[in-house]
């Protein structure tokens, strides 16, 4: 066995979500194992761009809205001319609304299912058609969450849509294997990124959930590079459909 099968050399790959936190340590942690990257963001990604020309990796970015469906074709587009091939896809994009279940709106409710499921499931859709077609396959990651195992507290659409992201893992894996497509995700636990800024503020919260953390501490973008760069890389061509905790032991507890 050879480590060459963990290089991302001459590969190119899309990152939604690269301009913070998680996605912005995945685009670093890619460019660095040599694949070029390319950014999905509603913002500029500067400071992601930045970090990856430290060590003159190649890195551009798309502009575009994930709550918007129809930005897709474009999105796939753009990443096509910019190195050519896309070979890698992480949907990372993802928000967050804390609130009782009481009083989540209709309107809250869309807004995370439209960004956390419904733009993972069709962007992937949209990449892996490109790759049935050409028949040289990818590799897509989403990103779960621990939520997507377990129930969560004031987030119940959240937790709705990273348990939809796991069962679609599974799906999409069952269907696209046979394309030589890997599909497969990765379940951050209790990670420091503006995701969980409220929580960790929130004293009680946080001690609660840091004294449950076996690890004893919270997790960052830079732990997660190692997963991230497996599930992309030849290391993982026959892991389909499987879900990776990267959690500090959360789950083992
Ligand atoms: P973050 O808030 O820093 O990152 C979210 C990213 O999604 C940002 O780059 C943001 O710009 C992007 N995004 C949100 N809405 C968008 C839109 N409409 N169009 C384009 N981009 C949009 O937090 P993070 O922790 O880095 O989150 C990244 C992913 O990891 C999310 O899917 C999140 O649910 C997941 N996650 C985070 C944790 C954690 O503890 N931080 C745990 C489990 C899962």
């Amino acid at each position: 066995m050879s480590l060459n099968m963990f290089s991302l050399e001459g590969k190119t790959a899309v990152v939604t979500g690269a301009n913070t936190g998680l996605g912005q340590g995945i685009c670093v942690a890619y460019a660095q194992a040599g694949a070029n990257v390319i950014g999905v963001a509603r913002r500029s990604c500067q400071e992601t761009a930045d970090k990856i020309a430290v060590f003159s990796g190649n890195f551009t970015e798309v502009i575009a809205d994930l709550s918007d469906i129809s930005l897709i074709p474009r999105i796939v587009e753009e990443a096509g001319k910019a190195y050519g091939r896309v070979d890698i896809l992480v949907n990372n994009a993802g928000i967050i609304k804390r609130c009782d279940a009481a009083d989540v709106t209709m309107e809250d409710w869309d807004s995370v299912i439209n960004i956390n499921e419904k733009m993972v499931f069709f962007l992937s859709q949209a990449f892996a058609k490109t790759w049935i077609a050409d028949g040289k396959g990818g590799k897509i990651i989403n990103i779960a969450s621990m939520l997507s195992y377990q129930g969560g507290i004031r987030v119940p659409a959240y937790t709705a849509s990273k348990s939809a992201v796991m069962g679609m893992t599974k799906a999409m894996a069952n269907e696209w294997a046979s394309h030589n497509i890997n599909v497969n995700a990765i379940a951050p636990g209790y990670m420091a990124t503006n995701n969980t800024e409220n929580l960790r503020k929130d004293g009680q919260r946080s001690e609660e959930i840091l004294s449950r953390i076996p690890a004893g501490r919270w997790g960052t973008p830079e732990d997660i590079a190692g997963a991230a760069i497996f599930l992309a890389s030849d290391a993982a061509a026959y892991v389909h459909g499987f879900t990776l905790a990267v959690d500090g032991g959360w789950l083992a507890r």
